[in-house]
């Protein structure tokens, strides 16, 4: 076989896969469908969990903007803010910061092939082909499918329908708004370390505005299903957002793309093929958040792939050790994400207006962002930090009571 390992789709899930592949010492190619810097449609919010692979090994002029915390508009007109002293991740423009990652994989000794659009893969029992749309055809042991939510790779080896369930995927819609630098600051009164987070009307489930330096990354998603009037929604939440920061958003390029879904309940691995990032479905059910889970997801490939090299097995039995790392550390998150956005935007903004201003909120919220709990940890970190937090707290309880309307972060 000419290649250990073919890996299709060079976004952060795939790049890492192959970078990680490489390092472990087997051949390995890198297919992408178009040339590099490639846009793709995204918030550019890169959380920490995933960026610590990188173990700070990345350009400073990739970061937009450091993140320190999240500022939720609620539907009343107030809003809740968790902000922290350590750094929660970083806005980036994905086209850079896609392509830093591949270049990071090809330097490692990754074989880049651009303009390589796979149109069909063929499994036997000696390996895989991947054949590409111009007639090209190149094999391996292993494949792994990082071609995002409509993987061509996933449907060619049965792992996902032909069609998709358009209750079951996301489907979003953004534009990054030239402000300039002072724009930049007078929609984030002053401090663009913070990601606004706000509810849309027409059952879409947020939107956001994201700063950058000298941009704003505006958008909105939801289930597909009820997006079928997307551009209207979009054009005005722009004009709703417009109005709220007192800045011009000038119509620019709008970008519109899929989310994937159900990472952790579907097959993601078949003899010699893993599906990665989006490709498998690992984001978030309820932020849309996919970025941290596809890098993560391209180290366990790896690893489970050069593991797989050296105990000579390529069967699915083997491979499915692969699915139980990715559910062990990513299925209690979406299945918490995903009871908590059955409940609607009602129910999340309760949570959130109760935990607005309160330190242990901010605290969760950093160690969520960070990776150092997931989201079913948080009842288990509320109750081991509630004897520090119990007197703050029946404070707060008292001077409800006393005023007879609760008093945000006292
Ligand atoms: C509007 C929107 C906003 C979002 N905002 C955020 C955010 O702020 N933060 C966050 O964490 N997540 C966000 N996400 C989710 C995030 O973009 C994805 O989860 C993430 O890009 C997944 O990475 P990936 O590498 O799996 O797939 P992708 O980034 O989609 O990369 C797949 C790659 O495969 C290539 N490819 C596809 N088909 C083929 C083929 N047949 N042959 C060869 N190459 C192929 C593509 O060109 C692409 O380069 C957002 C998603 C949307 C739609």
């Amino acid at each position: 076989m000419p290649y250990d390992v073919i890996v299709v789709g060079a976004g952060p899930a795939g790049s890492i896969a192959a970078h990680d592949c490489v390092r472990a010492g087997l051949k390995t190619l890198l297919l992408e469908k178009f040339t590099l810097p490639r846009n793709k449609a995204c918030g550019g919010a890169v959380m920490f969990r995933g960026l610590h692979i990188l173990k700070g090994q990345f350009p400073e002029s990739l970061v937009e903007q450091k993140i320190h915390g999240l500022r939720f508009m609620l539907s009343n007109g107030d809003s809740a803010e968790f902000k922290s002293d350590k750094m929660l991740g970083i806005t980036v423009f994905r086209n850079r910061f896609d392509e830093f990652l591949a270049r990071r994989a090809t330097r490692a000794g990754a074989e880049l092939l651009e303009v390589a659009r796979a149109t069909g893969v063929l499994l036997s029992r000696e390996g895989v082909a991947v054949q590409l749309s111009d007639g090209r055809e190149f094999t391996s042991k292993f494949v792994v499918g990082a071609d995002g939510v409509n993987s061509t790779v996933a449907r060619c080896t049965g792992l996902r329908p032909e069609r998709k369930d358009l209750n079951r995927v996301g489907l979003g819609m953004e534009s990054d708004f030239h402000v300039g630098e002072d724009g930049v600051l007078k929609a984030t009164t002053g401090d663009p370390s913070i990601l606004l987070l706000v509810p849309v009307e027409n059952r879409v489930s947020y939107g956001w505005v994201f700063p950058k330096k000298e941009h704003l990354c505006v958008g909105i998603a939801g289930v597909a299903a009820h997006m079928q009037r997307l551009r209207p929604i979009f054009d005005s939440f722009v004009a709703k957002m417009e109005k709220k920061l007192g800045v011009r958003l000038n119509s620019t390029k709008r970008r519109v793309h899929f989310l994937g879904a159900d990472g952790v309940t579907s097959r993601n691995v078949t003899t010699r093929v893993i599906l990665v990032g989006d490709a498998a479905g690992f984001v978030d059910p309820m932020m849309g958040e996919g970025i941290a889970y596809a890098m993560k997801s391209g180290v366990h490939a790896a690893r489970v792939i050069t593991n797989a090299f050296e105990d000579n097995r390529s069967d699915v039995e083997y491979l499915e050790w692969y699915q139980r790392l990715c559910s062990k550390e990513f299925g209690a998150n979406f299945r918490m994400a995903e009871w908590a956005g059955l409940r609607g935007t009602s129910f999340t903004e309760s949570v959130l207006s109760r935990a607005s201003g309160q330190p242990l909120a901010s605290e969760i919220l950093t160690m969520l962002a960070r990776g150092e709990i997931g989201y079913s940890e948080i009842p288990q970190t509320v109750v081991k930090n509630l004897p520090r937090e119990l007197p703050r707290l029946l404070r707060r309880v008292v001077e409800s009571r006393v005023s007879g309307s609760p008093r945000k972060g006292s």
